[in-house]
């Protein structure tokens, strides 16, 4: 199972991502946690993501793209993989189908999570991560509206969309996650 795990930034893609992956024994992949890293390690990725990452814009699709292939390669997905931040934008979503087929594989679900932008603002800014300012938010949200959104329906077209609602305690949204992949 590839598991695209979708939603706006602090709808709580990488708390329910680390849940899942524990509970079904899969890779967990998240883009910004691997950029993170790569900034805080400065090596050549993380030098060019870090403008990005501090300003809420994207990546560049190819630097993302890269990142994710060497992680999938790395790693191995054939026990599965949840993606968490990746894809962003159609040009990912298609570089993600390129670096699957490559491997015989596809995505088999995307878990669209659900929570109103107000809810989401609020989190954000109680979290206090580096780019989490109200400014840093606004441009984050913006370009998931732009960007991001569009691939719902890029999705929901191939028939593996799911939407879950993403309000309720950590535990109830991760067992509506988990019915809606199995
Ligand atoms: P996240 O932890 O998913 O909220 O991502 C934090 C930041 O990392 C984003 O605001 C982007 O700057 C960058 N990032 C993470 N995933 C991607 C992606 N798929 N494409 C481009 N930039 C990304």
């Amino acid at each position: 199972m590839i598991i695209v795990l979708f939603g706006a930034p602090g709808v709580g893609k990488g708390t329910q991502a680390e849940i899942l992956a524990k509970t079904l024994g899969m890779f967990h992949l998240s883009t910004g946690d691997a950029f993170r890293t790569a900034i805080k390690n400065q090596t050549e990725i993380g030098m060019v993501a870090k403008s990005y990452v501090d300003g809420g814009h994207l990546v560049p699709d190819d630097v993302t793209a890269k990142i994710v292939e060497e992680a999938m390669k790395t790693h191995g997905v054939s026990n599965g993989c949840i993606l968490d931040g990746f894809p962003r934008t159609r040009i990912q979503a298609e570089a993600l189908d390129a670096i699957l087929s490559g491997m015989d594989m596809a995505v088999t679900h995307v878990v669209n999570l659900t929570v109103d932008y107000d809810t989401i603002t609020q989190r954000l800014l109680a979290r206090g991560r580096a780019d989490d300012t109200e400014q840093v938010i606004n441009n984050r949200l913006q370009v998931y509206e732009n960007e991001t959104a569009p691939l719902i329906e890029f999705y929901k077209n191939r028939g593996v969309l799911r939407d879950v609602h993403g309000l309720g305690t950590v535990e109830e949204v991760s067992a509506r996650i988990l019915s809606a992949v199995q």
